[in-house]
Order: C-alpha cells, then sequence, then structure tokens
C-alpha cells in the first residue's frame, strides 16, 4: 500500500516521501484509514512500529479537512487536537514527529511539558496552537489557571497509555478527558492493555475498533 491509497492528502504524501517514507507500517496501513474515518480507535503497539504517525497523520490532515473557511476559527484559537503522553522527552518526540506534517497543513503543533517556563507556554497558547502535545501534570496546571481550555479539542491521543498508569497518570488523565468534548474523537496507544488501561477504555473509548501489530 501507499500512503495515499490509505485515504491521507497529498501534501502529507509529499511531505512522508522528502523524509524517506514511502511504505506504511503495519500499524500505520491498519489505523489511518479508520481514524480518518473518525473512528476511535484502539492501538497496541510498541516503540518503533510507526505508533506516532499512525495516529498524528489522521490527526492532522483531519483538522485540515475540517478547517474553518469562513467566519475565522471558532473558539479563539483553542487546541483542536491533543497528544497525551507520559514524559517530557515523549513530548518533544512526538512533537519534532509531527511538526514537518504540520506545517505542510498550515498547522501548529506545540508542547506543554513540565520542566519549562509555564509563562512561555502560555504565551504560546494564547496566540494560538492547533495540535498540543502535553505531559497530564502541566497541562492540569495550565487548566487551572486558565491559560488552557480544552473545550474545542475535537481529536485526542493518548500515548503510552500503559507508562501512563504505571507512574499514577490515570487519574489526571480522566479529569483531562473530562474537560473535553464526549463526542470527541478518542485514540489510545499502549504496548499491553492491563486492567487500568482497560478501564480507561471502557469510559472514554466506549466504542471503538482494535488494531495491534
Ligand atoms: P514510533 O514507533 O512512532 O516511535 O516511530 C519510530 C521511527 O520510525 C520514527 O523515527 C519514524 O520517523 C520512523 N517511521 C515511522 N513510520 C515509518 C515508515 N512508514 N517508514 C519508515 N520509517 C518510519
Amino acid at each position: 500500500a501507499t500512503f495515499g491509497a490509505l485515504g491521507l492528502p497529498d501534501a502529507l504524501v509529499t511531505a512522508l516521501a522528502k523524509s524517506g517514507i514511502t511504505v506504511p507500517s503495519d500499524i500505520q496501513a491498519a489505523a489511518v484509514p479508520d481514524a480518518l474515518a473518525g473512528k476511535n480507535i484502539l492501538g497496541r503497539a510498541q516503540t518503533g512500529s510507526g505508533k506516532t504517525l499512525a495516529f498524528g497523520l489522521p490527526m492532522l490532515a483531519r483538522l485540515a479537512y475540517h478547517s474553518p473557511t469562513s467566519g475565522g476559527r471558532p473558539q479563539a484559537k483553542r487546541p483542536r487536537a491533543m497528544v497525551l503522553v507520559p514524559t517530557r522527552e515523549l513530548a518533544f518526540q512526538v512533537v519534532d514527529s509531527l511538526t514537518g506534517y504540520a506545517d505542510a497543513l498550515g498547522l501548529k503543533v506545540r508542547p506543554a511539558v513540565g520542566g519549562t517556563p509555564f509563562g512561555r507556554q502560555a504565551d504560546q497558547l494564547r496566540r494560538g496552537v492547533d495540535v498540543l502535545v502535553a505531559t497530564p501534570g502541566r497541562l492540569g496546571d495550565h487548566l487551572r489557571q486558565g491559560t488552557c481550555i480544552l473545550d474545542a479539542v475535537e481529536i485526542t491521543a493518548l500515548d503510552e497509555a500503559d507508562q501512563m498508569a504505571d507512574l499514577g497518570f490515570l487519574p489526571e488523565v480522566k479529569a483531562l478527558l473530562g474537560q473535553t468534548p464526549a463526542d470527541g474523537q478518542r485514540m489510545l496507544f499502549s504496548a499491553t492493555l492491563d486492567r487500568e488501561v482497560q478501564a480507561l477504555v471502557r469510559l472514554f473509548l466506549p466504542e471503538h475498533v482494535e488494531h495491534s501489530t
């Protein structure tokens, strides 16, 4: 298969080819068409499987397809997609992986993680971010300070959900998901599906399609 055949827009297929990425990985071939169709996705995939692009490319494509064409953007530049990750290192990796593709579609991807100045992040959020890549603790701080509002989030991805459970982040993750619109699209990726992750799936992705590598 090719990325074009999976339904991704030409701008992304071209950008992928420029990075030398021409053949979809297994998880990408399986998940991208369903994700583009707006379905909730449960992905069982390890690091190295290409999972970041499996959720990231359809996320960007859907935001671009549904870009408001008249009357400016609704909700005053609030994030329209959110990626929750367990660590700041992974947040920066995800931002690095997606930025070139977001640029190709005119979308902005930015991190919101601990260990970096809160005020500067708040300024970035004020200027407008399409895709927020966040660790749960720092994003919770932004919500409590009123520097970020999640009511315009159409698509959420939870990456390495098992790691988030191991680090004790699931209560905060549930609180954050609870602030996003209930009819939004959700994609959860995890290498393993222990009881805590299964409970999260039942709560926030009661209907989903499952793909594994
Ligand atoms: P991930 O599993 O998301 O951490 O991705 C692992 C690495 O594989 C990253 O460096 C990606 O740039 C790369 N990658 C992702 N998808 C593909 C693909 N279809 N072909 C070649 N490399 C890829």
